[in-house]
């Protein structure tokens, strides 16, 4: 079994040469194609002076040039570092200069005449070299270049498409390939920020391919399967359960730039896709979208959800409406990628209610974190994992690693959540979501879910706001379908008959949508923001 990512390339090269890797629009790769194309690219990058153990950031939406460009980084011996999508200048500097990039990748229109000039600005701000001029990214000079993917590429960078000329005269490409082992570090993936700033996460090869390996055993994929690509390819759901999961089971991947309901529904029904994974909120605007009735979904195999908790009724459309033959809850994180799912013939009940037990190879435990003693079965506490598929790390925080992963191995999730006697896990909350109400502790995730029960709600988040006699007290921001009238008085009154009174927001608004991050999460430090300054 192949452990580095070169060498999984190779294999999917001959174990699956003809068949599809990457569907993009009108461009189809094979396996066989893609190989050669990531050869080409890697020798391009080599000729741009690319050494092993360097990093290269790539910036572009989902496409099959990411899946190029990007394996063309492991197949160059070096680190990849996949940039957010959404950042803009000064953040795009921010990681290119943390990781060290020797060559970044970017894709047309990102890094047009402003991207440029605040990539300027940003690099002036820390008083670094201010213009580099010629291929390097001003200020950063580590970069000895910068590839445009795209048609009509900013000044100063090198084309994408011309990586192929540029690296005819480098020779061994293999055997760069082959010296690269499953030890090194393979990849920096960011976190989603959703408590914070995000934080790079080293992983190595062995690990990357590990993580891939444990999702598609447990979902059964196979090189017929085709697969929905909606998650950024930036994020490990997108990276390493998208890209990754192709080269080890020789699936076809359908990368989609930006979700559009309509647009996916088409190209489910005209590409007959069997796998969609995604946040709960996707397979919504799937259920939602006008275009659904007249979609004809019957080649839907597998549903693969996690990033945030599931509503059960949500499982139960996407059965019988969406007509998904399975659906495989789960629970990951990227410092770990996949630690729990549900598997194939589990009981309903457990399908809807948990998310699974540990994958294969992770140890799992709970632990009370006021006293760091194990909890019971069945009772809450912190979800503590460890294994060989825990990161190496944060990228430049020893403090922050430290944090995460105690002298014992443990990597401390920050989550909340029970397991069963069974091994099935469920989540609560994140620690740092839960607030304290008049002594009692709330985890909004809760409130979340019984809201979710009130027709004509769609989504609802729910943060903790200072209280002068309470402490904290709830607010709920809450989303309705369309030609629904709620009121704030019907959401507090039907919260009051079904939980305890201190876990009922005080404040209720009705919102036509909440702020979310690339990974679909809602962003409650920025609604924690906006509740405490704003009068209600
Ligand atoms: P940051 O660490 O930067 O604050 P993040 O934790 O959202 O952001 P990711 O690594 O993308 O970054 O997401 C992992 C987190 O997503 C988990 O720690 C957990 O809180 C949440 N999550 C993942 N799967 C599920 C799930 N099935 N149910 C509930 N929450 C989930
Ligand atoms: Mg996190």
């Amino acid at each position: 079994q192949p452990e580095t990512l070169p060498a999984a390339l190779r294999a999917a090269a001959t174990a699956h040469a003809d068949l599809p890797a990457v569907v993009d629009g009108d461009t189809t790769l094979s396996f066989r194609d893609l190989h050669a194309a990531v050869r080409d690219t890697a020798r391009g990058y080599v000729a741009l002076g690319l050494v092993p153990g360097d990093t290269v950031c790539l910036w572009a939406p989902n496409s099959w040039e990411w899946v190029v460009a990007g394996l063309a980084v492991s197949y160059a011996g070096g680190v990849l570092v996949p940039v957010n999508t959404r950042y803009r200048g000064e953040e795009v500097a921010d990681v290119v200069e943390r990781s060290g990039a020797r060559l970044c990748v970017v894709a047309d229109g990102f890094l047009g005449r402003s991207q440029v000039a605040e990539l300027r600005a940003a690099a002036a701000e820390r008083g670094t070299r201010g213009d580099a001029g010629g291929h390097a990214l001003p200020g950063l000079d580590r970069v000895a270049a910068v590839v445009g993917i795209g048609d009509t590429t900013a000044d100063g960078t090198t084309a994408f498409s011309s990586l192929g000329d540029l690296g005819a005269a480098v020779e061994d490409i293999d055997a760069v390939a082959d010296a690269v082992r499953p030890d090194d570090i393979a990849d920096i993936l960011f976190t989603s920020g959703t408590t914070g700033r995000s934080k790079g996460v080293l992983s190595t090869h062995g690990q990357t391919l590990a993580a891939a390996r444990v999702w598609t055993r447990t979902c059964r994929v196979t090189e017929q399967d085709r697969y929905l690509v909606i998650s950024p390819f930036f994020h490990s759901y997108g990276y390493k359960v998208g890209i990754v999961a192709s080269l080890v089971s020789g699936c076809a991947l359908h990368p989609m730039a930006t979700f559009d309901a309509e647009e996916a529904l088409a190209t489910i029904q005209r590409e007959r896709l069997t796998i969609v994974p995604g946040a709960p909120t996707i397979f919504h605007s799937l259920l939602e979208s006008p275009a659904f009735a007249t979609t004809d979904t019957s080649s839907l195999r597998l549903a693969n959800m996690g990033s945030a908790s599931i509503p059960p009724r949500l499982i139960e459309r996407m059965l019988g409406e969406l007509t998904f033959e399975l659906v495989i809850p789960a629970f990951g994180m990227t410092e770990c990628v996949v630690a729990t799912m549900c598997r194939p013939g589990d009981p309903d009940e457990v399908i809807a209610t948990t998310n699974g037990r540990a994958v294969e190879g992770l140890e799992m435990r709970v632990v009370d974190p006021a006293t760091g003693e194990v909890c019971e079965a069945g009772s809450a506490g912190e979800i503590q994992l460890r294994g060989a598929m825990v990161m190496q790390g944060y990228l430049d925080d020893p403090v922050a690693t430290a944090e995460a992963i105690d002298p014992d191995g443990w990597l401390h999730t920050g989550d909340v959540g029970t397991v069963d006697a069974e091994g099935n896990m469920r989540i609560t909350d994140r620690l740092k979501d839960m607030y304290v109400s008049g002594g009692f502790n709330v985890y909004p995730a809760e409130v979340e879910a019984a809201l979710a029960r009130l027709d004509g709600v769609v989504e609802s988040a729910v943060v903790g706001v200072p209280d002068e006699r309470m402490g904290e007290v709830g607010k709920a921001f809450v989303i309705q379908r369309e030609g629904a009238d709620l009121t704030q008085e019907q959401v507090v009154a039907f919260l009051r008959d079904r939980i305890a009174n201190f876990k009922v927001p005080r404040h209720v608004e009705l919102v036509p949508d909440l702020p979310r991050n690339a990974s679909h999460k809602v962003l409650k430090p920025e609604l924690r923001a906006r509740a405490t300054t704003k009068d209600d």
